[in-house]
């Protein structure tokens, strides 16, 4: 932008400005985003802002919505601005400690459920490298039998994570753990029925070309797999050989060229029918496998 000019004197007005920047950036949904961001400058809902379009702006008012805009035009993800994104329909709290959940991320929990069954007996299942917690509180909340393990290695994510539980009532049925991987599992001496995680899996040098808003604002801890990708994969298929019951499963969020790598990595731990599902946008998205045991 080479001119900032910021002097809407209406609601209506700050709107179209908020466009306008919004689309000479690229911004993806220009006018969705300006909504949204907007709506929570002003401490209302998207419908609320639309009914006040002719309302005068505050000196202060108009000073808050120009340091949003200005920040979301840094590339900062409107997710991070605002702290939210829905998951599973339900809201749950974002900060840049954690990556915000995706809407493929939808699928694994499809996929788990589906595995599990009714699931009307107590079981453990752990949440790898757990985030925000979406795929935890989701999990928790359709099963309300399940004990979920929930792994980090971030301090600061198991803090959203459990703020995410506590906000959705699933608090008593999440244990928090800082670990690498399955190791607070294999500590505890706890056998899972599944392991499920959405792991880093952007090979490393891949990342400075991810959009800007993800390489220059998301966590590299949740993003980086690695020279290839696969580490995490790698070390997750042999430790889940160690703490998954007889019968259990592993399901797995992968990107979508690495459906052949990672089964194929299952399988040579010993892991039997290997599954793997397209998304909507027919990629490779997630991987089953089953622990024989034994
Ligand atoms: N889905 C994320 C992306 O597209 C990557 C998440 C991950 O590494 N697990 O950037």
């Amino acid at each position: 932008m080479d001119r900032w000019e910021w002097k809407p004197a209406t609601v209506g007005e700050a709107l179209q400005a908020a466009v306008s920047f919004f689309t000479q950036s690229e911004i993806p949904s220009p006018r969705l985003e300006a909504e949204v961001l907007l709506a929570y400058g002003l401490g209302v809902s998207r419908a609320g802002l639309l009914a006040m379009l002719r309302d005068q702006l505050t000196d202060a008012q108009q000073a808050r919505l120009g340091e949003l805009i200005q920040r979301r035009l840094t590339g900062c993800p409107l997710q991070y601005i605002t702290g939210r994104q829905e998951f599973w329909g339900l809201d749950f709290a974002v900060t840049p400690a954690v990556l915000i959940p995706r809407p493929e991320t939808e699928l694994l929990v499809e996929t788990a459920l589906a595995l599990l069954g009714r699931q009307d007996r107590t079981a453990w299942i752990a949440d790898v490298g757990v985030g925000s917690g979406a795929i935890a509180v989701a999990m928790a909340r359709e099963r309300p039998r399940l004990q979920v393990l929930a792994t980090d290695l971030s301090e600061a994510a198991l803090a959203v994570a459990r703020q995410n539980a506590k906000r959705h009532g699933v608090a008593g049925q999440i244990r928090f753990a800082r670990g690498d991987l399955l190791d607070p599992a294999i500590d505890a001496a706890i056998r899972l029925k599944a392991v499920l995680s959405n792991p880093p899996y952007i090979p490393s040098g891949h990342i400075p070309s991810l959009q800007r808003e993800v390489a220059g604002f998301e966590p590299k801890l949740a993003l980086d797999g690695g020279e290839d990708g696969l580490d995490l994969y790698r070390r997750l298929a042999f430790k889940a050989g160690l703490v998954l019951e007889p019968g259990g499963f592993v399901a797995l969020e992968i990107g979508y060229n690495q459906g052949e790598a990672v089964s194929s990595l299952f399988a040579a731990q010993g892991f039997r029918d290997i599954g793997l599902i397209r998304d909507g946008q027919g990629h490779d998205r997630v991987v089953t496998a089953v622990w024989p045991g034994g």
